[in-house]
């Protein structure tokens, strides 16, 4: 990489914090359910602690420990003997408590690594901490009457007025912070998508919940000459370099947006001599852009002090105790051995669980290279395709397993399987021995019908002469005659194909 660094090149660095919300049944510190309801009013979902209220004193929730201690042990990260929660003082509404109870000296998981492949390459970044915390309530800036989702643009002098939703207040989170390894925002894509596969797996997060996963996004640009030969880049470098945090950030695409965006409005800067300031930006999804909040806020800012409210929380025995499940990366490496499947086969069947649990559950009952035929090409292409996903087909795994079945017996074509029956199922949500049914696809109902073609062809002459004589009615007869002979089960479409095709050979 520095060999390939020419003069006065600027290399990008990058560093993620990412907000996920784990998956539990109650918020970290409450009672309340953190699942929101269908069209749940704002405000409804609270309870004295999530609303800060006075002498409301925190619990904390074991599940979300227990989640975050998974996490942890995914990350191959240093989880401590004992953990501690501090308060992050700041006033904004978002924060009933004027403080988010989270972590600062101590983080339930340190030095922990996330390796990830990209255009074939192996990637390995390092995570320094993730710690657990509260996230804050929503806002919402009101200007004539619209709600502004893109909440701080529309800034607060510029909104009539603005309202507060507690209901996401103390759902619980887990911040995950890197160290600034990557060096291209499609990288940063990459890892996200791995993370939430990671997540996934272990059953602590819900991709599909809006907001699950919020990214702040560091980046600046240093000299392509200061990049060492291993790769690495010295600290007083990146210490000294200005860099920008790019908040708002909720989707793998969006990173990979601001970044681009940041990467070449910083390049843009230093090309022309002038400084990039050090400040917080605000992404922008709609236009694509980064704007300036405000300059970047720093510890000091916010008067950390020890929670006193939560004693230190001891956490060697889970450890210990709490189990993780195989990881996508382990399980594609099983695929690769124990199925014999190649490497891109193995890696699209684990990227997300319920395809690899999926593919498994066929594998157990058919060759493992049709199954992977199957699940990889066939059902993921035409799922990618009608943009559904497995989730919309995890409980018609029997149905996809008749499918394989007719073909397998012979009693199905697997052209009639692919291109008619398969989409027919995706499409119409029906069974496939309906679509074989209703289209008079069966292998053995279709050689019938090549039966009564031939015989209707023998025994009609004269029609055939009209045929070839260009008489437009002579095939109608014929099809006709085809119908008479399969008692009418056959489909006319079929019959008509078949018989042009047998009169031109
Ligand atoms: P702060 O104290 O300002 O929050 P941290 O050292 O905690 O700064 O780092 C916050 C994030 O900034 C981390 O994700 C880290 O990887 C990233 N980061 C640090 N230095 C740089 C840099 N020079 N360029 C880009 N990102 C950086
Ligand atoms: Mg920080
Ligand atoms: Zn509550």
């Amino acid at each position: 990489m520095a060999q390939a660094a020419e003069q006065g090149e600027l290399v990008p660095v990058i560093g993620l914090e990412v907000h996920v919300q784990l998956e539990t049944e109650t918020k970290v510190f409450c009672g309340c359910s953190t699942e929101p309801a269908e069209d749940e009013a704002p405000n409804t979902r609270v309870c004295p602690v999530c609303l800060g209220l006075p002498g409301a004193l925190p619990v904390l929730n074991e599940a979300a420990v227990e989640a975050a201690v998974k996490v942890g042990k995914a990350l191959d990260a240093d989880i401590p003997e004992q953990t501690r929660f501090h308060r992050k003082n700041y006033y904004y509404p978002d924060l009933p408590k004027n403080f988010q109870i989270t972590q600062y000296d101590a983080p339930l998981c340190a030095d922990g690594t996330l390796s990830f492949s990209h255009e074939g390459d192996r990637h390995e970044v390092s995570v320094r901490r993730a710690h657990l915390e509260e996230d804050p309530g929503s806002i919402r800036h009101v200007r004539d009457g619209t709600q502004d989702l893109d909440v701080r643009t529309t800034s607060v002098d510029r909104a009539d007025y603005t309202l507060v939703d507690y209901n996401r207040a103390g759902t619980p989170l887990m911040e995950v912070v890197t160290e600034p390894d990557f060096r291209d925002p499609a990288e940063v894509r990459a890892f996200l998508e791995k993370l939430e596969e990671v997540l996934e797996y272990l059953g602590v997060f819900d991709a599909s919940r809006d907001g699950s996963l919020r990214i702040d996004a560091n980046l600046s640009m240093i000299p392509g000459s200061e990049i060492r030969d291993d790769g690495t880049i010295p600290t007083e470098t990146l210490e000294s370099a200005n860099r920008t945090e790019v908040k708002n950030i909720s989707s793998h695409k969006g990173a990979q947006t601001a970044l681009s965006y940041e990467e070449s409005r910083q390049e843009n800067l230093l090309r022309r001599g002038k400084a990039v300031e050090q400040e917080t930006r605000h992404f922008n999804e709609t236009h694509g852009n980064t704007i300036s909040m405000r300059s970047k806020e720093e510890e000091k800012d916010y008067r950390y002090f020890r929670e006193a409210d939560l004693p230190p929380l001891q956490v060697a025995h889970w450890k210990e105790e709490i189990a993780i499940p195989e990881l996508p990366d382990a399980r594609r490496a099983r695929f690769r051995d124990e199925y014999g499947l190649d490497e891109e086969a193995a890696a699209k069947l684990t990227s997300r669980k319920q395809v690899a649990d999926f593919f498994e559950a066929v594998a157990a009952e058919f060759d493992p290279s049709v199954a992977a035929t199957w699940v990889a090409d066939n059902l993921l292409g035409e799922l990618h395709y009608r943009d559904m996903t497995i989730d919309d087909v995890d409980d018609r795994l029997d149905e996809f397993m008749r499918l394989i079945e007719l073909v397998d017996q012979d009693e199905l074509t697997v052209k009639n399987a692919e291109e008619t029956v398969l989409r027919a199922m995706l499409d119409e949500g029906v069974a496939p021995d309906e679509v074989i049914e209703r289209e008079g696809l069966g292998k053995a109902g279709e050689s019938e019908v090549v039966d009564a073609v031939r015989d209707a062809i023998e025994e009609n002459p004269d029609a055939v002469e009209d045929y070839h004589e260009g008489e437009g009615g002579a095939l109608n007869y014929l099809v006709g005659q085809v119908m008479q002979r399969t008692g009418g089960s056959a489909d006319p479409g079929t019959v008509n194909e078949l018989l042009r095709d047998e009169l031109e050979s």
